[in-house]
């Protein structure tokens, strides 16, 4: 017996030989190094990219009909995902949900009391599937009620299920068009945007906070509460100019924007959110949220 299993993981090892560092996570580096003062965001998000990683290559599709007519039915209805429709692998969700609440509390961007509460809701296999559940339909079109055991969960919760989003975003979007969506949330999973790229092109792309889908969009009106009165919403670059904030004044919320039109790289939301931490902080003692 003992020797299947030594012969199992040695096959196993050369399996995993380490793959190349992806350009995110090369980028956290070199983002380190021209600014430790972000080193310790950066070195969270790298783990968070590096547990991702380790779940990634076996999340399943979705459930849902993967054929464009019945998909573009769905969206002219609403976001096109359900619940119902994510395949989550709940041992793999547990582990993630753990590593991500231990990654967030040893970088201090989690509270203890909030480190119990992910505990305490992986602890039960019955209890987590509702939890999520919440989750996901709280956190979307701007529903913002969550049961007491997941509120200041968000983040842990947005970076556990990102596998499982991300993979049935890439999905659904390879084979509907949504183009003529228009809104402020994100068609596929009803996410908000906490990003957006500025391509080329000057047109706008909004990029979902939970599933990372893009989808374009006026170019100034705010995704929040679509006021596009333009001496109503104040905007500023980055002192590179790099970026872009744009921040709403009649609802006071603030959207980051990645300018790829001189841009070396495309944007990358996990680097790009971290980059963006100093304007986040511009945006919040201006009184933004
Ligand atoms: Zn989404
Ligand atoms: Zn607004």
């Amino acid at each position: 017996m003992r020797r299947a299993g030594a012969e199992y993981n040695s096959l196993v090892t050369e399996a995993q030989q380490p793959r190349p560092e992806s350009m995110e996570i090369t980028e956290l580096r070199r983002l380190k190094a021209l600014q430790p003062d972000l080193a310790a965001a950066a070195d969270l998000q790298i783990e968070l990219l590096q547990l991702q990683r380790r779940v990634q290559s076996r999340v399943s599709l979705p459930t849902i009909r993967l054929d464009s007519t019945y998909l573009t039915e769905r969206l002219a209805a609403g976001p096109i995902l359900r619940y119902e429709h994510l395949r989550i692998d709940w041992s793999d969700l547990r582990f993630l949900l753990r590593a991500t609440a231990t990654a967030m509390r040893t970088h201090e961007a989690l509270d203890p009391a909030d480190l119990r509460k992910a505990d305490l809701i992986t602890r039960d296999a019955e209890r987590l599937p509702p939890f999520v559940c919440a989750w996901f339909n709280g956190t979307a079109q701007g529903a913002d009620s969550l049961p007491p055991e997941v509120a200041g969960l968000e983040s842990v919760l947005l970076q556990a299920m990102r596998p499982v989003l991300t993979r049935a975003a890439d999905a659904v979007l390879a084979r509907v068009e949504t183009r003529t969506w228009g809104r402020g949330t994100c068609p596929v999973c009803g996410g908000e945007p906490d990003l957006a790229v500025i391509t080329p092109a000057a047109d706008r792309l909004l990029i979902c906070s939970r599933c990372l889908a893009r989808w374009s969009f006026e170019p100034i009106t705010c995704p929040f509460c679509r006021n596009a009165d333009r001496s109503r919403i104040t905007s500023f670059a980055s002192r590179d100019g790099r970026y872009r904030l744009y921040a709403c004044d009649v609802c006071q919320r603030y959207l980051k924007a990645y300018d790829a039109r001189s841009a070396s790289r495309p944007v990358l939301p996990p680097v790009d959110s971290v980059a963006t931490l100093p304007l986040d902080a511009a945006a919040m003692q201006r009184g933004y949220k």
